[in-house]
Order: C-alpha cells, then structure tokens, then sequence
C-alpha cells in the first residue's frame, strides 16, 4: 500500500508555550518516552527553546523544527529569524503558514509561498498549513480553499525541493478547540490535497508526499485519524505539550 512508502511524521506545535527551563524538562520526558517511534517526531518549538532543543535531543530520534522563517536571506528586518538561522543550529523542519500566523499575523497565501521556498532555500523542510474556517466549510468551499492554498504555497518549489516538504491539513474550526474533524473529514481533505500535487508534479511525486492532519488530535483519537489512507501523521498542538498524550499520538502513527 501508498502508506507504508510514505514517512508518517508526528510533529509537536508548542506554539507559545515553555520557556527554556520547561522544555528542557519536557524533553527529558519525551525522550524516553517516544524512543521505540516508528515514525518520524518532530517537536516545533519557540525560538527561544530551540538551542535547548537541538542540544537535549543530540543523539535521539526526536527531531527539532521552528514555527516560522522569514523569507528573506538576511537584512534590516528587525525581530525576524531567517532559514540560515535556524538550519545552523541544527533546526531541520519549521511551520509555514499555522492558521494562528494567517489569523494574527497576516499572513497570507504569498507569504506562505516566500517562505516556503525560502525554507527549501536554507535546507529546512517545510510544514505547510492548509485549512478552512467553519464558514468556508458550510460554504461548501473546503475543497476549492485548500486546493488554492496548496498551489499557491507550492509555486516555484521543484520536484527535488517537494521531497522535503510536508503538508498539514488543519481545519480552522478544529484547532485548539476540542473539536476534531471526523476522520472521514480528515481522510477526504487529505486526499484532495494529495491529488491537487499529483496535477502539479505527477502521482509518483504525490503518492511519497507526507500529509499530516492538525486539529485537537489527542490521545483518544489519534488512532482512528492516523489509520486512514491519507493521513501520514498528524500536527499536534495543546497534547504535544505533555509527554505521555505525546507519546500514545506517536504510538498510534507507529501502527498507522
Ligand atoms: C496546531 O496548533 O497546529 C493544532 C493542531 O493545535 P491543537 O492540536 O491544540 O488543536
């Protein structure tokens, strides 16, 4: 089956949560506790957790990703971190375009796409975020939404570069609210996704394109969402931030 040639990628989003002193304790949790993964783990962590992060995690299967990138090299862009950055110190993946960034932060399509490639540029991988709010899903529009969203985010980004590129189908409505998608929901939007790159690059390229689902994932219902055909992993937000919620997610990827 498609699946199993595919990487499954949990990826912890911590958003803005632990200083550098909490994580360090939460990691020295994770890290026993998710050791015998059969997937990929990824934890997203704030900038200011990242040098914690790529040093407690030195020699482990956990791997450390940031949750955004600027997309330009270097420059007067006060406050901003750029893909150098993050790789030099040993970052290898980073969020693009959390619906939190595109609510709050104006991020739009565009910025998705500059930062995208300026991730692939750095040699990050890339987690782009797609999804619908609740009223474009009552519109009927989910599928048109995040289809545009995936081929604006992708423009100019090669075949070699989608190799690296990971993305999160994360339905606005369900993040951090408790209500989850069904995994039929999941399922059909995932797909779509797959099949909008397989019209961009081919369906070779699209059958080995992770697709992760984001949206009050947790430890109950991890299993049902991760067992379907098209979802490759999942995003995790607020039970990413304890390890053993963790762990069970990345237990049920393992059995996929
Ligand atoms: C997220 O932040 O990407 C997310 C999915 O959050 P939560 O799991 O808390 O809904």
């Amino acid at each position: 089956m498609d699946k199993q040639n595919r990487k499954a990628i949990i990826a912890g989003n911590w958003k803005m949560n632990k200083t550098a002193t909490e994580a360090k304790a939460l990691i020295h949790e994770l890290i026993p506790a998710v050791k015998d993964a059969g997937c990929e783990v990824v934890i997203c962590v704030p900038f200011t957790d990242l040098v914690t992060a790529v040093e407690l995690t030195k020699g482990t299967n956990i791997h450390v990703g940031a949750e955004n990138v600027h997309f330009e090299k270097s420059g007067a862009f006060t406050g901003e971190i750029s893909a150098d950055m993050l790789t030099d110190l040993g970052v290898e993946y980073v969020v693009i375009g959390h619906s939190e960034r595109r609510q709050y932060f104006a991020e739009t399509d565009e910025t998705v796409n500059k930062r995208t490639k300026a991730a692939l540029a750095g040699g990050l991988k890339p987690i782009v975020c797609v999804g619908e709010s609740l009223t474009q899903r009552e519109q009927g529009v989910t599928e048109e939404l995040v289809r545009m969203q995936v081929k604006i985010a992708l423009n100019g980004v090669t075949e070699d570069e989608l190799k690296n590129v990971v993305i999160a189908y994360e339905p606005i409505w369900a993040i951090g609210t408790g209500k989850t998608a069904t995994s039929d929901q999941a399922e059909e939007v995932c797909a779509a996704i797959r099949k909008v790159v397989g019209e961009l690059y081919g369906e070779t390229a699209a059958k080995g394109l992770t697709v992760q689902y984001g949206g009050s994932m947790n430890a109950k219902n991890a299993e049902e969402l991760l067992g379907k055909p098209n979802v490759d992993g999942g995003l995790i937000g607020g039970a990413s931030l304890k390890a053993d919620q963790f762990a069970i997610i990345v237990d049920a990827a393992t059995k996929g």
